[in-house]
Parts: C-alpha cells; structure tokens; sequence
C-alpha cells in the first residue's frame, strides 16, 4: 500500500502530491504545523493537538481552514488510508500561493497538507539506556510557543547533535533551562521533578501535559519554575518528551553521565505510567 497524503480537498499517492514554487510554505516558511501519534489506529490527544494548532494559526493571523469536525474527520480519513497500525499523522497549513510578497496576500486559499507515515516511537533498548544530549545556547526568535513551518534554528540545532554523535540538543537563554530541538525538557533533583514554564521560549508540548498530569497522579512532587543551567547539570535526571519520543530519559549531557548515568526511579515511575495510560486509552478506544 502506498504512502496516501491529503492535499487542497483530495487524497492522493504522495509521488502524485504537487505545491507551486510560490507557495508561501516553500518561499517563507509561512505556515503552521501539528504531528499527532496514533496508537493502534486510534489518535493520541487529538483534540489538544487541534486546540495548539488553532492557537498556532491565531498567533500568525492565518483564519482556520477548516473547523475542528472536518479536521477530526480528515485525521480518521488519513489514518485509515495508511498502513501502519502506530502512525505520526503530519498535517500543515501554509499561506498560500502568492506572488512574493512578505506583505500578507489577500483572498489567497491556504495550502492544507496531510501525510501519515509510521510512528517511530524509542526502541526497548534505548528506553533502557537512556539518550545522549549536548548543550547549546538558544538562539530561536522570540515565539517558540507557536508550532510554526520554519524550522531551520531546530533543524540548526539537531544538526549539532548529529554531528557530536548525540540524539538531541538541550537549549539554554540567559542561563535557563528552556527545551530541545524538538522536544521538551525536564529535570529531577531529589525527587522533585522541575519543569520550565509554559511561556513564549517553549513549545506547549501535549506530551509536556500528559507528563504532568501523569505525575500528580503518581504523587510526584512538581515544580512547574525555571530551572537555571546549573540545576541542569546537577539534575539527578533529565528527561525529553515529545509526541515521538514519549517521555526518554537523557543519560549524559555533554559527554558526562546525568545522575549515575542511568534513567532513574522517577523516570521509571513516569515512563510506567504512561505505558499503562496509552494502553487504558486504547482499551477504552476499542
Ligand atoms: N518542543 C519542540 C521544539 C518540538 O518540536 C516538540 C515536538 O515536536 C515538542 C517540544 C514536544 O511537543 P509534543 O509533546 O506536542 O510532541
């Protein structure tokens, strides 16, 4: 079965999935995004994820194409057209097609992309191991709060991951903690697990909430504050969480172990918790 993608009110073979180069997308990256898991064909959250995308377009004065039942219908449609069980549904809605102009054009359709592929989600081993991070300072513009197209300050910072040999890049502004290239961040020092704000310098991650949630039902002690670099590096354990990566723990940082250089028992705790969750999700979902 091939790749279907949902392009402008059709599905479609991806080969056959065409934008114009003026697209606003493509000339500006003037557009907004959500990646949504889907366990067992069932979306994960869907309706935060629609909520995030809604206030992603408000922020760039982009009206909604489509209301929140068409969405949910398309993102049903999508997952069914696709093989994988476990998918990452993909979805973008761009400015349009105008002549270039950083002015907004008017009466422009939005450009409405849709693709599913499988959702790759850490394997057994690296749950065990713990991930690799290095540090870098943030250098992103000032609405990381809005889960915009252009990406290249992350796709920069991922880069240097790659290149250090390591899975993901924890950010610091001005001496605090803020998140990584494409998850967020969080702490633990002496049993107390530390999360930065939801603020403009990060994204308001759905997994970020399913965490905390997770850990007032676990009886973790929060504190939601901003976590300065120092406490990072002193953390017994740092952990990431994004939609893919669920919630995987950071076993060193710069080349040194975090903590003993394990994932700890409050990752344990978590990461337990959000297994069963999925599955008490699912089960009620069948
Ligand atoms: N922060 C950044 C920069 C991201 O790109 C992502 C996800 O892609 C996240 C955090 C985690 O967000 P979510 O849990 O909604 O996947």
């Amino acid at each position: 079965m091939s790749e279907i993608v949902y392009l402008n009110g059709e599905f479609m073979p991806l080969e056959n999935a065409r934008v114009s180069v003026l697209d606003r997308g493509f000339i500006f990256g003037d557009g907004v995004y959500e990646v949504i898991p889907v366990y067992s064909r069932h979306p994960f959250r869907l309706t935060e994820h629609l909520a995030r995308l809604r206030r992603s377009l408000e922020a760039i004065r982009l009206e909604a194409p489509l209301a929140d039942a068409e969405w949910i219908r398309l993102v049903h449609q999508i997952i069914e057209r696709n093989a994988p069980e476990d998918q990452a549904v993909y979805l973008q809605v761009t400015r349009g097609v105008a002549r270039r102009d950083h002015a907004f054009p008017k009466g422009v359709a939005p450009t409405v992309f849709m693709m599913s592929g499988p959702l790759s989600t850490p394997s057994r081993e690296l749950v065990e191991k713990g991930a690799s991070a290095v540090t870098a300072t943030d250098f992103r513009w000032l609405r990381c709060d809005v889960k915009v197209t252009s990406l290249l300050a992350n796709c920069l910072m991922r880069q240097r991951s790659v290149d250090s040999g390591a899975d993901e890049v924890v950010m610091f502004r001005d001496g605090y903690l803020t998140e990584a290239s494409s998850s967020n961040v969080f702490a633990v020092k002496e049993g107390v697990l530390l999360a930065p704000p939801k603020n403009h310098l990060v994204l308001p991650g759905i997994t970020y909430d399913v965490v905390l949630e997770l850990a007032a039902a676990s009886k973790v002690p929060v504190e939601v504050r901003e976590i300065g670099e120092d406490e990072v590096r002193g953390a017994d354990e740092l952990w990431l969480t994004s939609s893919s990566k669920e919630v995987l723990a950071v076993t060193t940082l710069d080349g040194r172990p975090v903590g003993d250089g394990k994932p700890g028992p409050v990752f344990k705790v978590i990461h337990g918790a959000f297994q069963e969750f999925k599955r008490r999700i699912m089960r009620q979902a069948a």
